[in-house]
């Protein structure tokens, strides 16, 4: 016997009263059966002060622990237990020891991008749509920002009045460090009237090239407001997806066809509909971790408004 999966998913959604989260960067399948889809702060601002039983995260892990984070009493689930991103790992506890002794006056801002437990040694969170915002907020004028090298530069070129010490070792996302200033010069070259949108995970000489360096969101904004017919997208493809669907009579154009976050995308309608199902993969957070990592988050949600 076959099942419409599709509404087995949007049936289950409502018996077990969930809440069901998408990244811009899941699949389109994926991203049409959620209650909301966006970037990593407007899914954690989501998340807080909830009426579900039940949140499904479509997205990476350390954005599920976010969630579980903000809401202890909640039963967090992510349809597949590997959505881990590599780069919530480049910046170790240890390691933040090393560089919080080395800078006793910075504040130290992590990327939402990063183990609960590194959260949980952190003065706030930033993500990529509003770091400037909150490092400007900052009393201190040294901050040590990681893991991602390449945000940390751009941070440093909006907030000059700040010494931005990136954490070291280069942390970085593997899928925006593919995009090189030839990609970019190739398709301007192909669409000289595209305006260029960067993701400021993308290397400095990429960002530099583009007309607007913002998140996910803010690219979406920019695809709103502009009165550009064609742009050029140098982030994950899953947002050109969201793009085309939001705005039929304009062209995106990505800046490569490989720029895919292949964690990100093994969350599928059929993972989706057995984590419902089943009540998997829950994920959980030490309650003392949690402690500490909300007031970073907090204080991000708090900055951010
Ligand atoms: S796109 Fe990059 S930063 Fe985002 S989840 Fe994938 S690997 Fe991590």
């Amino acid at each position: 016997m076959s099942i419409d999966i599709v509404e087995e998913i949007k049936s289950l959604k409502k018996q077990k009263n969930v809440l069901l989260l998408a990244h811009n960067y899941q699949d389109p399948s994926v991203q049409q059966l959620a209650d909301f889809t966006g970037n990593s702060l407007e899914l954690s601002q989501k998340t807080s002060n909830v009426d579900c039983d039940i949140i499904v995260f479509a997205g990476a892990e350390f954005m599920a622990e976010t969630a579980v984070i903000l809401n202890p009493d909640k039963t967090v689930l992510i349809p597949s237990s590997a959505v881990k991103c590599p780069m919530a790992y480049m910046l170790s506890p240890e390691k933040m020891n090393i560089y919080k002794k080395r800078y006793p006056n910075a504040s130290v801002a992590v990327y939402v991008n990063t183990t609960s437990e590194t959260k949980s040694m952190a003065d706030v969170c930033i993500t990529s749509s509003n770091a400037t915002r909150i490092i400007s907020q900052l009393e201190n004028d040294q901050i040590l920002v990681g893991p991602d090298r390449n945000l940390a530069w751009y941070i440093q070129q909006k907030t000059p009045d700040k010494e931005i010490i990136p954490f070291p070792d280069v942390g970085h996302c593997y899928v925006h460090r593919k995009f090189t200033s030839s990609d970019i010069e190739r398709q301007k070259l192909k669409h000289p009237e595209a305006e260029i949108l960067v993701h400021p995970e993308a290397d400095p000489s990429v960002q530099k090239l583009a007309d607007k360096v913002c998140s996910t969101s803010g690219m979406i904004e920019e695809a709103r407001s502009s009165k550009a017919d064609e742009f050029i997208i140098a982030t994950e493809i899953g947002l050109i997806d969201r793009l085309r669907i939001e705005f039929p009579s304009k062209t995106f154009l990505p800046a490569r066809q490989d720029a895919i976050c292949i964690q990100q995308k093994k969350i599928t309608i059929y993972n989706l509909y057995l984590s419902l199902l089943k009540d998997q993969f829950k994920i959980q957070v030490p309650s003392n971790i949690a402690k500490r990592a909300r007031l970073a988050i907090e204080r991000m949600i708090e900055l951010s408004s």
